[in-house]
């Protein structure tokens, strides 16, 4: 199960009510950061989030609105007792650009950094989740990320008896492996259920393209940037970012459970308007607001 907190749901500018873009996604122990809008770290505060849950950062782009907050961050958590290695993932330039960070900014790293470019496909696995990027369609380079559970195979301990499947064996079935027992080839679908890991599709800023629909593909949540209601799609066009509409129809196309739009323009002081743009075409959506929980 997957924890989300919205702890920034504006576009460029601050409001009094909503923060530059920023998410905090836990599962189990493990912490992602993902963009870090000016002022997340008083916002992990106010939210009861510790420096030292996160232990990766994911930056779609170097956009100031996801990125303004990085330095602060950084400078706290170095600050702080925080141990283990803190890994930043990012579009090409991010090592150049977390560089010019440190020699602006005086400040003595005591941080463990990894700092990793990524390149489409999987970036990270272990033996529970895995994270991949897919590049999207900005005006600087911007990747869309999504993490996922493994897809874990329930074993059926009657029938590995009948399979008289030893012990030592049944592990490879449970990672979705087919073993031989005295000559013979065991699928792991004959002695055991699959369970389907949960998925979640992160979204930002990009213009409507081939790899949203992948992001998004089976998402049980799909959290997508939704600057503008369809009335401004030209905007959106010009400025290469998605409308409430535009998310919606991402959703619907892609078998997503449940919808959570996020990164509003300004322009609109509530948002009515955009929920209903996206309902029109996928019930299940909600609008993020700072602070916002969700559960997968
Ligand atoms: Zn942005
Ligand atoms: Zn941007």
């Amino acid at each position: 199960m997957f924890n989300l907190t919205f702890l920034g749901t504006s576009c460029m500018k601050p409001t009094k009510e909503r923060n530059q873009f920023s998410l905090f996604v836990s599962y189990k122990n493990k912490g992602i950061l993902i963009d870090c809008g000016e002022g997340t770290q008083r916002q992990l505060k106010h939210a009861g989030i510790k420096l030292s849950k996160i232990n990766k950062i994911l930056i779609t782009h170097w956009h100031g609105d996801h990125t303004l907050g990085l330095p602060g961050l950084l400078q706290s958590m170095s600050a702080s007792d925080y141990n283990g290695t803190l890994e930043i993932y990012g579009p090409k330039q991010t090592k150049e650009k977390i560089g010019y960070m440190f020699k602006a900014f005086e400040f003595d790293n005591k941080l463990d950094l990894k700092v990793i470019e990524v390149k489409p496909g999987r970036i990270w696995e272990d033996e529970e989740l895995f994270i991949e990027a897919l590049p999207m369609k900005h005006s600087v380079p911007c990747n869309a990320y999504i993490i996922k559970e493994k897809d874990r195979w329930k074993i059926n301990a009657s029938r590995i008896r009948e399979l008289g499947i030893p012990s030592s064996m049944v592990s490879n079935l449970q990672e979705g492996r087919s073993i031989k027992v005295k000559g013979k080839e065991i699928r792991p679908e004959q002695a055991a259920t699959i369970r389907r890991g949960q998925s979640i599709g992160i979204i930002l800023d990009t213009a409507m393209n081939e790899n949203c629909y992948k992001v998004a593909q089976d998402a049980d949540i799909l959290v997508c940037e939704a600057v503008y209601t369809s009335e401004l799609g030209e905007k959106a066009e010009q400025y290469l970012h998605l409308t409430a509409k535009d998310a919606a129809l991402i959703a619907s196309k892609s078998n997503v459970k449940r919808l959570v739009l996020a990164h509003f323009s300004t322009r609109y002081k509530n948002t009515h308007d955009l929920e209903n743009d996206a309902r029109t075409y996928f019930d299940n959506v909600i609008s993020a607001e700072d602070f916002l929980k969700v559960q997968s």
